[in-house]
């Protein structure tokens, strides 16, 4: 789960990591406001949207007087970055960069432990740094019984500062940083750019945060900061049913028991050129109910232009299966072509019951996927 850079700069508060401050704007009202109480001239303009790269779309503007500010403001409410569309900004008090450094903790699978990645090459695409210049990233594991101890924040932070005042600033940023990590179940904190200013104070001027999904469950505080996109309301509608659904952007809807055969039909359809639209596992049930929930929710997706109904019957018989979907498609009205695949207990009874129907039937999961792919094209 994603959370804003307002968001995530509260947190950053509470946990003692230096900032600057700003107000939350819906408008040009509340930024006229915020200007006010930030009592600086110079403010920097920030579109919050649930994505990276703002500053290169150009919804990170400075701004050095109330025309400005509100000129900046007025273009960046609306914009659209990445698909966001921004409806409201971050207005806080500018400060002047002397050095820009990138800090961040993630999960590290590998070492099976929280990792902290530092670099000077702040500020920029840290993608691209890692891309062409990987030595210029520092990676170091963090022991989770050992923590972040003074000494071991104090190397990392030698290895972007040479001043032990800064050293110091940095390291205990670093300490607050982990803390919050682990407490807060996050699975990246990144600040980017971490700064230096002419007078030498090391502060945070970009808070990413992203929180582990299966934790939520014990972080209710920022639980209540779940923004759901389009395609997350669908998700969590199809959990709240008992589906385990994932969208996934392709033209052909696959609905399928169990989630191995789900898997396995999903590289099928890719094997054969298609392109699943989702991962969809209804579960061992022939239940019409469940069936109906389960097209409505494929058929909802613009971009399906087949179904692949692929089940296995093994305690599920397929002659209950197809009874259940003829009872289904009773009630469910579509001209999506609909291919069906029905294998395991009772197929040959399963299959002459769903002969002359409209759905187009097969044996073999080959002879399904190819079928689907042909008919999605
Ligand atoms: P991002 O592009 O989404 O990562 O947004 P950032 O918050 O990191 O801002 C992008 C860039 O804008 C930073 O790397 C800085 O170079 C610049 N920037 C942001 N805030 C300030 C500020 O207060 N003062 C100055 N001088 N530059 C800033
Ligand atoms: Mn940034």
């Amino acid at each position: 789960m994603k959370i804003h850079e307002y968001q995530a700069k509260e947190i950053f508060v509470q946990y003692g990591i230096p900032i600057n401050p700003g107000y939350l704007c819906h408008n040009i009202d509340d930024a006229i406001w915020a200007y006010e109480k930030l009592d600086s001239d110079l403010v920097v303009v920030k579109a919050q949207v649930h994505t990276g790269g703002r500053g290169k779309a150009g919804g990170v503007k400075l701004a050095k007087d109330t025309i400005e500010m509100r000129n900046h403001t007025a273009n960046i409410l609306g914009m659209d970055i990445k698909g966001y569309i921004v409806d409201r900004v971050l207005l806080a008090k500018a400060v002047d960069i002397e050095n820009e450094y990138y800090v961040s903790f993630v999960i590290d699978r590998n070492t099976k432990s929280a990792l902290l990645m530092l670099s000077k090459e702040g500020g920029v695409d840290i993608e691209e740094v890692a891309h062409k210049t990987p030595d210029k990233i520092h990676k170091i594991a963090i022991d989770p019984a050992v923590g972040m101890p003074d000494y071991l924040a104090r190397q990392a932070a030698f290895l972007l500062f040479d001043d032990i005042m800064q050293v110091r600033q940095a390291a205990s940023i670093f300490q607050k940083l982990y803390k919050l990590f682990i407490e807060t179940d996050a699975s990246l904190a990144e600040i980017n750019p971490l700064i230096l200013t002419p007078d030498k104070k090391v502060v945070a001027i970009d808070a990413k945060m992203t929180f582990d999904d299966n934790a939520l469950y014990r972080q209710k505080k920022i639980s209540e900061l779940f923004e759901p996109t389009e395609e997350e309301k669908k998700e969590q509608k199809a959990k709240s049913k008992g589906f385990s659904y994932v969208h996934l952007g392709g033209d052909i809807g696959c609905m399928v028991n169990g989630a191995g055969l789900a898997m396995a039909t999903m590289d099928m359809i890719k094997l054969y050129g298609g392109t699943p639209s989702n991962f969809l596992d209804i579960g061992g049930s022939s239940n019409p109910t469940k069936v109906i929930e389960a097209m409505k929710l494929l058929l909802s997706d613009k971009d399906v232009k087949v179904v692949l109904i692929n089940i296995f019957g093994g305690i599920t018989r397929c002659d209950d299966v197809a009874r259940g979907l003829l009872e289904a498609f009773k009630q469910i009205d579509t001209d999506t072509p609909i291919v069906i695949r029905l294998t395991g207990t009772n197929e040959v009874e399963g299959r002459e019951l769903l002969k002359g129907s409209k759905f187009h039937l097969a044996e073999t999961m080959g002879e399904a996927t190819r079928k689907a792919v042909e008919l999605a094209q």
